[in-house]
């Protein structure tokens, strides 16, 4: 039955002194402990860049690219929501600066304003709000987990934070503020300090906006002076000051919040009674993440890590959750080796370091950099039957090595990095007139596609289907013409596009997991429900290390 939009309710996840400090974590907790008192959930993020989406921005600036089934290139922290909320959310569950205005600029030039004056007040706040409310609707949930990007005081999110206030002055009753702050410990006082956090609420009160609960991040538990002071200070009570600690493994946090009884403090600001939450099955993969002795040794040659001095695994934060996943379902840690696809360009010799490995992944990428030394490491892999597995990008330079070292198509590459190559890999004809017109932002084939899965193979045996959905992110494909010539040398396609013939997943012969998509099954694996193919080739690594 659907729900009485009038009863939903909306919480606002917003944040004080700084960015990072994990604000999309703590919105997918807050969710995790509603759902967990049987609750029905969707959160929403809002991010207040310019850009239409994320597909534009480069990875290592902006993290992962995420993409929802119904192919919106979005924020990492929709990954997020999906994973702790094991649902499956859309392009209502997103938006950013751009994507508002946009909508609002095509209604003005429709004359959908009735030849009224349109305005950035209150007309943007507006469409944010019935933005929030439709995803209210379409997920027909009872609470909607808003999480306002940036940091209070912040010029970007204004009209957001506006738009949230406006929705409290309409529904006093059903919408609550989460204030998640950072108290330093400056390592020369010793001592924890609260305020930031006392300016962060003042600047919060200054847009019209008084916390609810605030969200103490910091190295340790606030203790009972610090939680008085906030409380004084910031003008909450002092139950609703929650510590949120460091912690090893952000599924902790849910449990952390329910010991300070969050999700009943949050029931009962709405006027609903207290309930028992069941976070069974979680707990459990917690402790497991915690107390797994036994390692996994997985290299991930790739690209989008290096800046500065500093290594960014976030580019690839889908591919590790979903390597995690399945290896905590066997009761292993994961641990993930950054290995640079150019250092195998400059030196070989170093590929042999790969021998190291339980399993090695090539993920999705762009641009030609370090494509060869991918290829190279694909290439160590087949023939030292290490278990591989080539998401997107790693399934197209699978092939062009296959082409090239199995087949003796001694040009082979992908038409992304030469155009005058023999195209085993070549850009999909929808594709061309695009990139002619400079039509980047949004275009790629993206979302999910049907895949028929080939009985025998690897891939069929792991997901035990016949017809999958997968989702994807790409330009380029397995070009058709050099099928018949691969497969006579021994390559398997394993999945073909049903409507299209466009080959999904490449296998080999006579390797124990040799396995490319031209899907990321990564964006479908959850914690507590690991995607069948990581889980297999999670499988063949265990045995891999055990020979
Ligand atoms: N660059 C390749 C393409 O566009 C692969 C994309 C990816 O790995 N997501 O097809």
């Amino acid at each position: 039955m659907s729900k009485n939009i009038s009863e939903t309710k909306y919480v606002f996840v917003v944040g004080g002194v700084m960015s990072g400090i994990g604000k999309g974590v703590a919105n997918s907790s807050i969710g995790k402990i509603l759902q967990s008192k049987g609750y029905s959930v969707t959160a929403v993020k809002i991010d207040p860049y310019v850009n239409v989406d994320a597909g534009t921005m480069n990875p290592v600036e902006h993290g992962e690219v995420f993409v929802t089934a119904d192919g919106v290139e979005c924020d990492q922290d929709i990954g997020n929501y999906e994973r702790f909320l094991n649902k499956t959310l859309s392009t209502h569950n997103y938006m950013t600066t751009g994507r508002v205005y946009q909508s609002v600029i095509e209604r003005e030039r429709n004359l959908e304003y009735d030849g009224k004056c349109v305005e950035v007040v209150p007309d943007i706040p507006n469409e944010v709000i019935s933005r929030i409310k439709k995803a209210g609707e379409i997920n027909d949930v009872d609470f909607v987990l808003t999480e306002i990007g940036g940091t209070i005081g912040e010029y970007q999110n204004m009209l957001f934070l506006e738009a949230a206030r406006m929705m409290k002055l309409k529904n006093p009753g059903r919408v609550l503020f989460v204030m998640v702050s950072y108290l330093p410990i400056p390592e020369i006082i010793g001592e924890m300090k609260t305020k930031p956090t006392q300016h962060a609420a003042r600047t919060l009160n200054s847009a019209g906006i008084k916390p609810d609960i605030i969200l103490g991040r910091a190295e340790v538990p606030l203790d009972e002076p610090r939680k008085r002071k906030i409380s004084i200070f910031c003008n909450v009570d002092k139950e609703d000051v929650i510590s949120a600690p460091d912690v090893s493994t952000i599924y902790e946090i849910p449990l952390n919040f329910e010991r300070d009884n969050l999700s009943n403090k949050i029931l009962k600001k709405f006027n609903l009674k207290p309930k028992e939450s069941d976070l069974k099955n979680w707990r459990k993969m917690v402790n497991v993440i915690k107390n797994a002795d036994k390692k996994l040794k997985i290299g991930m040659v790739g690209k989008y890590f290096e800046t500065g001095e500093f290594t960014l695994s976030d580019s690839y934060i889908s591919v590790i959750e979903a390597i995690n996943h399945s290896s905590w379902a066997n009761k292993r840690k994961a641990e993930i080796f950054w290995l640079s696809a150019e250092e195998y360009e400059e030196d070989p010799s170093k590929l042999e370091k790969l021998e190291r490995f339980d399993g090695v992944v090539i993920p999705g990428g762009f641009g030609s950099r370090g494509t060869e030394g991918k290829i190279k490491a694909a290439q160590y892999c087949r023939e030292n039957k290490i278990p591989f597995l080539g998401l997107c990008l790693g399934m197209q330079l699978a092939t062009v090595e296959f082409a090239r070292n199995v087949a003796g198509i001694k040009n082979a590459n992908s038409t992304e990095f030469d155009k005058g190559c023999k195209p085993v890999i070549d850009i999909m004809p929808g594709q061309k007139k695009l990139l002619k017109k400079k039509d980047y932002g949004g275009t790629m084939r993206l979302g999910t596609y049907e895949c028929k899965l080939k009985k025998g193979t690897i891939s069929s045996q792991a997901y035990n289907e016949e017809l999958i959905l997968e989702r994807h992110r790409h330009r380029y494909e397995f070009n058709n013409k050099y099928r018949k010539k691969l497969e006579k040398n021994g390559l398997k396609v394993a999945g073909l596009n049903p409507k299209t013939d466009l080959v999904e997943i490449i296998e080999i012969e006579d390797h124990p997991f040799y396995v490319g998509t031209q899907f990321h099954p990564e964006f479908q694996s959850k914690p507590l429900y690991p995607h069948p193919l990581f889980k297999e080739f999670v499988k063949t690594a265990i045995q891999h290390s055990q020979t």
